[in-house]
């Protein structure tokens, strides 16, 4: 059985499919990666690489016509791939939250913002109860006196307000606000107070802020920032900016066609990659004062319905070598890191047995 990897997430060997008219999508083909309590990890790669259906795996959000079908997610002691619905309802949203691209429409439209918070509040601890007395073998408390009801409500009524000004809102206005009368940064920091009213040990971030322009984009990142090094929340932030990742995360995966193609700390990735494919992503990024021609990667994403055979970057890669188009290469250690760096690469040119 394979060494635990981090404390708080290990994902190793996940493999999802989407079976549709068209064929069988193969998205993620053995995706790994991992991270430790309070670490912010950076998922990176193009569009289609397979970030986002990695986030909604580790939230067990793949609807039909998508299926897990392979791999474990152990998140702490549990495994997510192997528990009922029910607990998964009380982990989602308490123990990991997640806050997406287009923070109006992940709202609901017809409900204030201080109720949705409220709401989302209560949820937690109902799912929590419930598990809870499944586990005694007894109903949810069903019977709990009101007036314990009531207090609960007033406690969560002054939790979303505290979330509100922590994450810069004045509350007296905002809650009493729709979704559509938010601008994009306000309605991002309401899914970041939201997000973290649960004091959530892990919090997955889709494209947070690409929705943004520019300068919000550097706000909501500062306030990211400084929320979760002050609650010690882990953070997964998926993004397809080296940059954002560059700024925000210890460490990196990068993505390529549904496999974590290389990891490591954020020193040895921008320092030191190997990769084919991380050079050439590293390569794609605009250096200030420099003003040569960017570099692209030749070719196109391939078609997950009918993936290249061996390694799927072949058909792209400048380094490739004759075994490359055969087998798969496997997700390994780099030679001659410090261990405090964690850098695997899954290539041809690095297998230890090359
Ligand atoms: Fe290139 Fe081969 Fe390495 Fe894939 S395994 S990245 S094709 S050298």
């Amino acid at each position: 059985m394979q060494r635990r990897r981090g404390d708080l997430l290990d994902v190793s060997g996940l493999k999802v499919v989407f079976d549709t008219y068209a064929g069988q999508v193969k998205a993620l083909n053995g995706v790994e990666l991992w991270m430790n309590h309070g670490e912010r990890l950076g998922v990176v790669g193009e569009t289609g690489c397979g970030k986002s259906v990695t986030a909604l795996s580790v939230m067990r959000l793949i609807e039909e016509p998508g299926r897990i079908t392979g791999g474990s997610i152990l998140f702490e002691d549990r495994d997510l791939v192997l528990l009922p619905e029910n607990v998964l309802n009380a982990i989602r949203g308490k123990d990991i939250a997640m806050i997406f691209q287009e923070p109006v429409a992940a709202l609901n439209p017809v409900m204030k913002v201080g109720a949705q918070i409220v709401e989302n509040i209560e949820c937690q601890r109902k799912s929590a109860a419930s598990v809870q007395a499944s586990r005694k073998g007894g109903p949810a408390s069903g019977n709990r006196p009101q007036g314990r009801v009531g207090v609960q409500r007033i406690s969560s009524i002054q939790i979303m307000r505290d979330m509100l000004s922590h994450v810069g809102l004045d509350w007296q206005r905002t809650e009493n606000l729709y979704p559509h009368e938010l601008s994009g940064g306000m309605a991002q920091r309401v899914m970041i107070a939201m997000a973290l009213s649960s004091k959530p040990k892990l919090l997955i971030a889709d494209e947070p802020t690409s929705a943004l322009d520019v300068t919000i984009q550097a706000q909501i990142l500062n306030l990211l920032n400084s929320l979760v090094r002050e609650t010690q929340t882990a953070v997964l932030l998926i993004t397809h900016a080296m940059g954002v990742a560059a700024q925000f995360c210890d460490f990196i995966a990068v993505m390529y066609a549904g496999n974590v193609v290389e990891y490591g700390s954020i020193r040895v990735i921008f320092n030191n990659p190997l990769h084919p494919y991380t050079k050439g992503l590293l390569k794609a990024v605009p250096k200030i004062g420099k003003t040569d021609e960017l570099q692209s990667i030749p070719g196109i994403v391939p078609d997950l319905i009918a993936p290249p055979d061996g390694c799927r970057f072949h058909p792209r890669c400048p380094y490739r070598r004759p075994e490359c188009d055969k087998a798969q290469p496997r997700f390994e250690p780099a030679r001659g890191e410090a261990e405090t760096d964690r850098h695997h690469v899954a290539c041809f040119l690095y297998q230890q047995d090359q």
